[in-house]
């Protein structure tokens, strides 16, 4: 099934969670990247699969589904299999608990043609810091939204998708509260 797309799942944890694992079967094209978890290292991750799809995947597949490793596909998430903009992502939560980039896209779970590969030049993801490096001033996400748009494709958000965090339960006088890590500094 799906011949027509090449799946490139980003692990950077060592595993892949079983969820995504079984949904993969279905893609008789994938393949698991392995590589460090820190942000940089994510991003180089990235743009080494978009340019191994670009110069080296199978003519056949005309499309890169790229899927972190803690992507958690659901029945919905096959919107973006059918979606046919050159560039589109799934909806997904981050470990804020919030929707990660409501107004543009996320890159944990995104699909990019072969033409828009080819015509969005590289870097195609990047985290940018402050002069002085010590703030990240646009994640990779946004980096990749504004190169799409810089060559003239407009990225879409289509289907959606879980997302697999740590959690840590919190005793409330109500009984357990679930806490994002991004969260657990308010609680
Ligand atoms: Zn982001």
């Amino acid at each position: 099934m799906h011949s027509d797309t090449f799946l490139a799942v980003v692990a950077g944890r060592g595993t892949v969670n079983p969820l995504l694992r079984r949904w993969a079967e279905r893609f008789e094209r994938r393949r698991v990247f392995y590589g460090s978890d820190l942000r940089d290292h994510v991003a180089c991750r990235r743009n080494t699969i978009v340019k191994w799809f670009r110069d080296e995947a199978p003519p056949a597949a005309a499309w890169l589904l790229m899927v972190d490793d803690d992507v958690v596909p659901v029945a919905r998430t096959d919107e973006l299999l059918r979606c046919p903009a050159e560039v589109a992502a799934a909806r997904v939560w981050a470990r804020t608990g919030r929707e990660a980039h409501p107004h543009g896209i996320s890159a944990a779970c995104v699909k990019i043609s072969r033409k828009a590969a080819r015509a969005i030049p590289p870097p195609w993801f990047r985290f940018v810091f402050s002069p002085d490096g010590t703030r990240e001033v646009l994640c990779e996400c946004r980096y990749f939204w504004r190169k799409c748009h810089a060559a003239g494709f407009t990225p879409v958000q289509a289907g959606i998708a879980g997302h697999r965090f740590p959690v840590t339960v919190l005793p409330e006088p109500d009984g357990p509260a679930f806490r994002f890590d991004g969260e657990v500094e308010d609680a």
